[in-house]
């Protein structure tokens, strides 16, 4: 039961990790409000499909209200932090003032440009709903140009599609663009099949899925090879511009989409100094709580854990999430915290075109077992049931008879308001 003198925590970001924070201190005694600047959740690993247009981008986000709706202790706020006074367990946010008891802080990462001229300004990023549905309009928009324009070069530029970074999303969105490009819009633009579509993967380290074993990196490798896409390690893209972009070896490449799947920030309201790695991570207790302020907690993204290096990943930030409330528990009936231990159970990625790759302890998987395996993953994972047989009913059609989704939103191009989820201003 909730009363007025009930302690008050505060959550910082409905991402994968405050979501389920939330979640876990539903039914407590204590008063639980969870901020966010959006009021849906968005299921990331799904991303890339939104963007190359096999799902559409309300089938991967649900709204927060809803998903909390059987907690009468948990309260959502939609506003962006702006500040947080840590000394005087304050948060100011656009919206209002909250003073805290306890504060969870999982405010995630964004896309990092490290300073690459002009990257910024015309790369196209891949972090958040908002993005890739802007990717997607704009993929759009190009195959319509190159399909009118009588200019060779504009064209070859406008068919050119450069990922910066070759880990695990680099190459799940350049298998998804050959399956776009050379099986969903032939059918509508036949130019395709005389003029190809450039693929191109550039990743400064010596190989692709670094973080993944030698065997499945050489097959990724020479799989996405055999599907036309061109890789280039060790090589870097020094400077964007709307129609090329300059790698490090001094090559201009003609093209007007370079999407940027490398590098994250961490995302952290104003407020005192922490200490943070030279990432700009904030070290933790094992407890996930910080140091100097043993009343907040860190979780996800933003964090680094003394001796555990597994980071930036969905499954790390549930079980923090989960971690972190079962802690704020024993707090609250004034049990000392139990420190955090990460349970692995894996890692997969998709390659595209029926390919995927995963490794599972000791066990390796690739090729259609591995496909399957990923997509059977992320569909458990999905939030909602409705959006859960939706996606497998467009997967289902998707591989029987091509990307019809696809299809249909190239009519919508000439009428770009296509998207029914608005991204707050
Ligand atoms: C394209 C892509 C694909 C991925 N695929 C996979 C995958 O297949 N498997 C996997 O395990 N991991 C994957 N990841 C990584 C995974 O998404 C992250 O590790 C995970 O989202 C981290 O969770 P989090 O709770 O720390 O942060 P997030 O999930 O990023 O949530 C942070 C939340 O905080 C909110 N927020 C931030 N700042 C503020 C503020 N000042 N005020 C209010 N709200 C704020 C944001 O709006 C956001 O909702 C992928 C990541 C990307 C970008």
């Amino acid at each position: 039961m909730v009363s007025p003198c009930s302690p008050h925590i505060v959550i910082i970001g409905a991402g994968f990790g405050g979501l389920q924070t939330a979640v876990s201190l539903g039914g407590t005694s204590a008063q639980v409000t969870l901020i966010d600047r959006y009021n849906y959740h968005t299921f990331i690993p799904l991303l890339y499909q939104v963007a190359t247009a096999t799902l559409e981008p309300e089938w991967i986000a649900v709204p927060i209200q809803s998903h909390l709706r059987r907690w009468t202790n948990v309260h959502f706020l939609q506003g962006i932090v702006e500040q947080i006074d840590y000394g005087e367990q304050r948060i100011i946010t656009d919206q209002t003032t909250l003073k805290y008891d306890y504060l969870v802080l999982s405010t995630g990462s964004q896309t990092h440009f490290r300073g690459v001229p002009g990257a910024q300004k015309y790369a196209f990023p891949l972090r958040t709903l908002t993005d890739a549905i802007a990717l997607k309009h704009h993929l759009l928009q190009c195959i319509e140009e190159a399909s009118q324009t009588p200019d060779p070069d504009l064209r070859r530029s406008l068919l050119t599609f450069t990922l910066v970074g070759g880990g695990a999303t680099g190459v799940e969105m350049a298998g998804a663009l050959v399956e776009l490009c050379r099986r969903a819009w032939p059918k509508d633009y036949p130019f395709l099949r005389q003029q190809p579509v450039r693929l191109l993967i550039v990743q400064s380290g010596a190989e692709l899925l670094p973080e993944f074993r030698q065997p499945l990196r050489t097959y990724t490798y020479k799989r996405l090879m055999n599907l036309g896409v061109e890789v280039q390690v060790n090589t870097k893209v020094t400077a964007v511009y709307p129609t090329h972009l300059v790698l490090d070896t001094g090559v201009h490449i003609p093209c007007t989409t370079t999407i940027w799947t490398t590098g994250v920030t961490v995302m952290l309201p104003q407020g005192q100094t922490l200490p943070q790695t030279a990432q700009g991570k904030i070290w933790v207790l094992p407890s996930l709580q910080l140091q100097q302020y043993p009343e907040v907690y860190a979780i996800g993204d933003i964090v680094q854990l003394p001796n555990q290096s597994v980071t930036g990943l969905a499954p790390v930030a549930v079980q923090q999430g989960t971690h972190a409330a079962c802690n704020l528990r024993r707090q609250l009936k004034g049990y000392t915290p139990q420190p955090f231990r990460y349970f692995h159970k894996g890692r997969l990625a998709m390659i595209g075109c029926f390919l995927g790759v995963g490794q599972i302890g000791p066990l390796l998987i690739r090729g259609l077992m591995g496909w399957l395996l990923c997509l059977v993953v992320h569909w458990i994972y999905v939030p909602g049931y409705r959006s859960r047989l939706i996606i497998l009913l467009t997967w289902l059609q998707s591989f029987m008879t091509g990307n019809k989704l696809a299809q249909q939103q190239l009519m919508k191009v000439r009428s770009p308001s296509t998207s029914t989820i608005q991204s707050p201003s």
